[in-house]
């Protein structure tokens, strides 16, 4: 295994990435037939696959390469304190449901480390101390509620002082939380998988599932899979209908920087309210690097990458000298704060919306669905069933409208404002609204410059030179090539 590290060049790769000197990926070519399908082989994808790995008839499919999603720029805290989660879940239902949500939060975290321990999964999981802070003043009462929730259920939080140079107000910490390489844990279950003859098939999307006699007919880029149940780990379901999760989630997007320090500071911290910082350290061979984060923000809002990277250079005191790597991810966020796990529809299960905490809740998730599989009871399947009601569903209804005719009608209007690089126009062809950029070599690239997924227009992303949708997060290439859900079409314009 060879780990790699970019400089800064722009390619934006997370730290994570690496070369793995692994056989060729599995690729699907023929039909086949199983009784349960896992369609994504991310965090949630493999762990569900891991609890099933004795099952006689299951199969993974993925649409690029295994963790390259949302997972591959993630920061890894394994961790239940969660910025002020508790009182947030406490204020959008009950304080039963936010004493429910810890305690799957602590057993996500034992089952991790048991699954680690247990198959011996060398990936740098390490005890460490999480701290949540009070970024202003005004966070100070807010946050102490959650202190006081947490110590009530005999978690071993105590006020402490974060070691780190940025200003707080409060902080807290605990010290039965971890980090870990989410890429080495992917690969440790991947060859767990491949020895249980579990296949994994890379490069195989799937485009659409229709309901035949019975069974879901999952048909991929190559083929056509037949499937008795089917499992979306897939980050963001690709259909509109039954869920409707555009009505029932937010994007949030996160800048993050990964920069060289002459110590590993040996905790991760983040902030209780927004805006968002959050760091935490990675030792590899004999390097420390810190993973800062900030900036969060719904990507409905705003789209200036060039601003809010640095704006984390100036919160986290970042010399340019020591960046090593800059990249951008997203998560969904629920309006109760807790992830829609269980069942979508009769043998279809999801799981998603993790709030920016997947790393637990992955967890959960292949746990819950892998014993629905299973027809076992889980003590959690109710508190994270998917189709839920409650008062703020309804309430946030107007902001998740409103977000979505913003990000839908602004990227059409900032097309008329002189927003853009001058090195891309718009232009519209045979009905069609077209994007055409210039790179520096004159080459033109031109794509329909309209998201498959739900229409929404695409912004272009200049720093890393994709189009990207603030409606559902999907991305492209220069060239059209789709690099992330949920559309599953290229946007390559066919003049
Ligand atoms: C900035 C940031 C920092 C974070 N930090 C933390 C943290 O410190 N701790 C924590 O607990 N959580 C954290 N999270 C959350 C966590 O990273 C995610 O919730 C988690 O990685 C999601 O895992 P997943 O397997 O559900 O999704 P993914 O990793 O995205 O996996 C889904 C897979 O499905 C594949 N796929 C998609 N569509 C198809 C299709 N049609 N056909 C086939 N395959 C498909 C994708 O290619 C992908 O590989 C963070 C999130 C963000 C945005």
């Amino acid at each position: 295994m060879i780990f790699f590290f970019h400089t800064n060049t722009g390619d934006n790769m997370s730290l994570w990435e690496r070369k793995v000197n692994k056989e060729q990926p599995l690729l699907l070519t023929k039909e086949k037939e199983v009784d349960v399908l896992i369609i994504g082989a991310g965090m949630t994808g493999l762990t569900t696959a891991y609890y099933l790995r004795k099952h006689p008839s299951i199969c993974v499919v993925e649409s690029g390469k295994i963790g390259h999603g949302v997972t591959l720029n993630t920061t890894a805290k394994v961790t239940y304190l969660q910025e002020r989660i508790y009182t947030k879940i406490n204020s959008a239902t009950n304080e039963k449901k936010a004493i429910e949500y810890l305690k799957s939060q602590r057993q996500a975290i034992s089952n991790l480390k048991k699954i680690i321990e247990e198959e011996k999964i060398d990936c740098d999981f390490k005890r460490t101390p999480s701290y949540v802070f009070a970024n202003t003043e005004k966070e100070i009462e807010p946050l102490k509620a959650e202190y006081h929730f947490l110590k009530e259920q005999n978690t071993p939080i105590k006020e402490a002082t974060l070691p780190e140079k940025i200003t707080t107000y409060a902080s807290y910490s605990v010290d039965d939380t971890y980090t870990f390489h989410p890429l080495k844990y992917l690969e440790g279950l991947y060859q767990i998988l491949k020895k249980c003859k579990v296949p994994i098939y890379e490069n195989s999307k799937i485009t659409k599932i229709e309901e035949q006699e019975g069974k879901y007919l999952c048909y991929s880029n190559h083929t056509i899979i037949k499937a008795h149940r089917v499992i979306l780990a897939c980050h963001y379901p690709f259909f509109l209908v039954p869920f409707l999760l555009p009505l029932k989630s937010s994007i949030e997007k996160s800048y993050i920087i990964v920069s060289r320090v002459e110590k590993d500071g040996g905790y991760s911290c983040i902030s209780s309210a927004s805006p968002t910082y959050s760091c935490r350290f990675y030792h590899d061979r004999k390097k420390n690097y810190q993973i800062s984060l900030s900036e969060s923000h719904n990507t409905a809002f705003q789209q200036d990458d060039d601003k809010h990277f640095n704006r984390v250079k100036d919160i986290f005191g970042l010399k340019e000298e020591n960046i090593v790597e800059e990249y951008t991810n997203v998560d969904v966020l629920t309006p109760d704060h807790m992830p829609y796990i269980g069942k979508l529809k009769h043998n279809m299960y999801i799981g998603v919306g993790y709030n920016t905490w997947g790393m637990t809740n992955s967890i959960l998730a292949g746990k819950i669905l892998s014993d629905m599989i299973e027809y076992k009871q889980n003590e959690f399947a109710s508190l994270f069933y998917p189709w839920r009601r409650n008062f703020v569903q309804y309430a946030k209804l107007p902001y998740y409208l409103f977000g979505q005719t913003k990000s839908f009608m602004g990227a059409k209007l900032k097309k008329k404002k002189d927003w853009y690089p001058h090195t891309l126009t718009f232009k519209r062809v045979d009905g069609k609204s077209l994007g055409i950029y210039i790179d520096d070599q004159e080459n033109k690239h031109i794509v329909y410059n309209i998201c498959p997924h739900l229409g929404c227009s695409l912004l272009f992303n200049e720093r890393e030179k994709t189009w990207d949708c603030p409606c559902h997060s999907s991305r492209f290439t220069l060239d059209g090539e789709c690099i992330k859900g949920p559309s599953t079409k290229d946007i390559k314009y066919k003049g």
